[in-house]
């Protein structure tokens, strides 16, 4: 039988026809509801002309209209290809063309995103507005998705695939360069969803909160993996902090992926300061290099267990994960909380290796770094239309990571930096990760970005760009002071910017090209 990943939702529906699936809003889906919508979505699509292999775009945040698409596209063995919601229109225009998509689906609120580039969209036949009324009428050249639907009938869609047909093209975040078009089959998605629903213990009584954006692959091994055991989805439009606490306290959410940035955010809620939050939480995931300061943060204040999970889009999307609390139920606090401040140990049937330039395994010392390669059930296809990239990213089925790492001798892997972040500076590799874990420590650091700038003797150095708490100053000389007692000298920030906000990508992340990008430019 080909693997798919579309049969998490049969699964449910069997088991669970008329319990809740999903809540949005004020709107509820049983799970027999939400299916009949995937049947009727899929025969729609059918009827726009839709075939196994056509692409089919769509920029939506996180929504239930949004996940009964991938399950429709799965259904027909189409492939959908979702948008960051934070592009500009020219970066749609690009995407929607590379991957040649036929249809266009986009949320009523995101439709001004994409207006001044609509009619330049040669490949798309039709575009679809996801109405936030269901009884919205259609207008401006766009369908409605309920019309769409109500036109057509419930009864399931059958469609033969074979496990490496594509499911999907994500296109990678873009943090170091243009946006990639990473191809996952069936099979790539099946993996990680079986891998993710094994460590993250999914069950019947969970509440999943969609904190990570359903377009990035980060947001995508919990939606499957949650629905194949039949538990609730809590949609989330935007990141609101007191919403957020609100659907904790009223949904009895037990489960939340976040990017520590959100998590940040939370973690400086007033809301989550009074002792009598009584919250269902019972684990938190996140991925990026959190240092230790911060899981003791959530596990102390928050109340959370905290799973550091790492992985990317290339690999849908994760190869490693930290222990949970019962995994060190042995061990004092504190090592369980520098325990899973590293990206953990490989994931079931994931091949790790940290190799050197000559391909060679570093010794596992917890000290020598070398690039994070990997090999799986789990790896891309390759990427869409750029088979030279594939060919430099995946060797003798290894995809090359582009992270550095290290591995102790416990084979606990401890991201260090992108390789492209390294700041190298007089023959000494930095990992701007560790100089940002030092910063986090000072109390009047909201967020803090290591990068490198140009120097004339040591050729590169650290320099910081920080934002401070609400309300907080920041002396640069005390701050100054502060690194210099606690670190080599050579790694201590060689300047300060105080900003307001750094620019981050749709997931959170920092986006360190941009911050570096002004001193380069300067030399020259
Ligand atoms: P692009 O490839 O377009 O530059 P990107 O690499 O940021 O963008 P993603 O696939 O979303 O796109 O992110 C994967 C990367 O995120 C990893 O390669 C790694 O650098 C970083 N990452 C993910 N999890 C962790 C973690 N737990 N610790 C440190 N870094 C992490
Ligand atoms: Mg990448």
């Amino acid at each position: 039988v080909a693997l798919r990943i579309d049969d998490t939702l049969r699964r449910a529906v069997l088991l669970y026809p008329d319990v809740e699936a999903v809540l949005e809003n004020e709107r509820r889906w049983t799970y027999r509801e939400f299916q009949s919508e995937v049947h009727q979505l899929a025969r729609a699509m059918q009827r726009l002309g839709i075939e196994k292999g056509d692409r089919v775009a769509v920029l939506s945040p996180n929504t239930a209209a949004m996940l009964q698409l991938f399950y429709a596209c799965f259904q027909l063995g189409a492939v959908v290809v979702p948008l960051n919601t934070r592009l500009l229109p020219h970066d749609y225009q690009y995407i929607v063309d590379h991957a040649e998509a036929k249809l266009f689906f986009v949320d009523e609120e995101l439709i001004p995103l994409v207006q001044p580039i609509v009619d330049e969209l040669p490949t798309v036949s039709k575009r679809i507005m996801i109405a936030l009324d269901v009884s919205s009428e259609p207008h401006g050249g766009w369908a409605t998705f309920h019309s769409l639907l109500a036109q057509e009938s419930c009864d399931p869609l059958v469609v033969e695939i074979e496990e490496t047909d594509l499911a999907t093209i994500l296109y990678t975040s873009g943090t170091t360069g243009k946006p990639k078009g990473v191809m996952h089959s069936h099979r790539t998605l099946y993996f990680n969803m079986q891998n993710t629903m094994f460590h993250l213990r999914a069950s019947d009584h969970d509440v999943l909160l969609h904190t990570l954006p359903m377009f990035h692959v980060n947001g995508w091994g919990t939606p499957f993996s949650f629905t194949a055991v039949g538990a609730r989805h809590v949609m989330l439009r935007k990141i609101d902090p007191p919403l957020i606490h609100s659907l904790i306290q009223n949904e009895g959410i037990t489960v939340a992926c976040m990017a520590p940035t959100v998590l940040n955010m939370l973690i400086n809620e007033p809301l989550f300061h009074s002792d009598k939050v009584d919250s269902s939480i019972r684990v938190v995931i996140a991925g990026s290099a959190p240092p230790t300061a911060f899981v003791r943060t959530v596990e102390q204040q928050l109340g959370w267990e905290f799973i550091q999970v790492y992985g990317m889009t290339e690999c849908a999307p994760l190869i490693t994960v930290s222990p949970i609390k019962h995994h060190l139920r042995n061990e004092e606090e504190e090592t369980r909380f520098r325990r899973k401040a590293k990206a953990g140990i490989p994931m079931l049937n994931v091949e790790i290796r940290v190799v050197d330039d000559e391909n060679s395994d570093v010794p596992r010392d917890g000290k020598s770094i070398g690039e994070v390669i990997a090999r799986g059930n789990m790896v891309m296809e390759g990427y869409w239309k750029q088979p030279e990239a594939t060919a430099a990213a995946i060797m003798d089925g290894w995809y090359r990571t582009g992270d550095m790492a290290t591995v102790d001798a416990e084979g606990y892997i401890d991201i260090v930096d992108r390789k492209k972040d390294i700041i190298i500076s007089g023959g000494e590799n930095i990992s701007s990760i560790e100089v940002e874990g030092l910063l986090y420590e000072h109390p009047a650091v909201l967020e803090a970005a290591v990068v490198s700038v140009p120097h004339e003797k040591w050729g590169e150095v650290p320099y910081a760009i920080i934002v401070p708490r609400p309300g907080m100053q920041i002396d640069e000389e005390a701050l100054n002071h502060f690194c210099r007692e606690r670190m080599a000298a050579f790694k201590c920030p060689k300047g300060f910017q105080i900003v307001d906000e750094l620019p981050k990508t749709a997931s959170g992340k920092i986006r360190k090209v941009e911050l570096r990008q002004p001193f380069w430019q300067e030399k020259g």
